[in-house]
């Protein structure tokens, strides 16, 4: 301590884990909890490609391939994002950073606004149980709300518990095809990570094999931890 007194800053937390992990999940139980904000770059990509910008155009056929988008690209979309005004109440960052330039990027663009990460947090899972949560992925399309066919199944049959809407959708690269090279993007790009930000000290591993209110609390007690102190 220095004896001076710091402003607090909006908290970012990051959620590292390979596709399947839970990342989206556990971000909008999160968000729901702390009122801190979901950015997931998957679904700003997906909102690129609907939209049909440059962007979109670019990212679509890698996305479902299963590959990794340009790091420009991506830099790009999160640095817009995270500046919006709903970005002051706090930070999770799903799905970003993926490789290290990006991680680099964000250090930078945390740099620029006084920000530091308070904790960036793995979900520590075994490969092979995550074709079984792609594979049974489904949202729902009004409000994103998540689904599993085995593991998370809405309280009434094909209706939204969130929204109450009665159409839900699949990605287009939730396929077997697909998921075997996102896994591979994840172990040969995104993986370092985990050392990037333990020699940073602000690595926390959570196992993340169990049910999905299990891991929610373990992570709900990082978070308040990571963020009080
Ligand atoms: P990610 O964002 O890391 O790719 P998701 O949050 O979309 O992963 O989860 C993938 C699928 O697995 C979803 O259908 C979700 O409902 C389900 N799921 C998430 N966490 C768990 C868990 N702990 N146990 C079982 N299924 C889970
Ligand atoms: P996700 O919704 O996180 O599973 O991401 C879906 C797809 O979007 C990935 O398989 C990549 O093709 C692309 N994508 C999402 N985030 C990134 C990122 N940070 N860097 C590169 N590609 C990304």
């Amino acid at each position: 301590m220095d004896g001076t007194s710091h402003p607090a800053t909006p908290p970012v937390l990051i959620l590292l884990g390979p596709p399947g992990a839970g990342k989206g999940t556990q971000a909008r139980m999160l968000e729901e909890r702390f009122g801190y904000v979901q950015l997931s770059t998957g679904d700003l990509l997906r909102a690129a490609v609907a939209a049909g910008t440059d962007a979109g155009k670019a990212a679509d056929a890698v996305m479902k391939a299963g590959g990794l988008v340009s790091d420009q690209i991506v830099i790009d979309i999160l640095r817009d994002r995270i500046a919006e005004p709903d970005c002051a109440q706090g930070v999770i960052l799903d799905g970003f950073p993926r490789t290290t330039v990006q991680a680099e990027a964000l250090d930078t663009l945390l740099i620029e606004s006084s920000q530091q990460i308070d904790a960036a947090i793995s979900l520590e899972v075994d490969d092979a149980a995550m074709v079984t949560r792609i594979a049974g992925r489904y949202t729902c399309a009004g409000c994103g709300e998540g689904y599993h066919d085995s593991f998370k199944i809405p309280t009434r049959d094909g209706i939204c518990d969130n929204c109450g809407g009665t159409e839900m959708k699949r990605r287009a690269d939730d396929t077997v095809e697909a998921v075997g090279a996102r896994l591979e993007a994840y172990h040969a790009q995104t993986a370092p990570l985990i050392s990037y930000y333990d020699d940073k000290g602000v690595l926390q591993r959570i196992g993340a094999m169990g049910p999905i209110d299990e891991v929610a609390t373990t992570l709900g007690r990082v978070v308040t931890a990571a963020t009080t102190t």
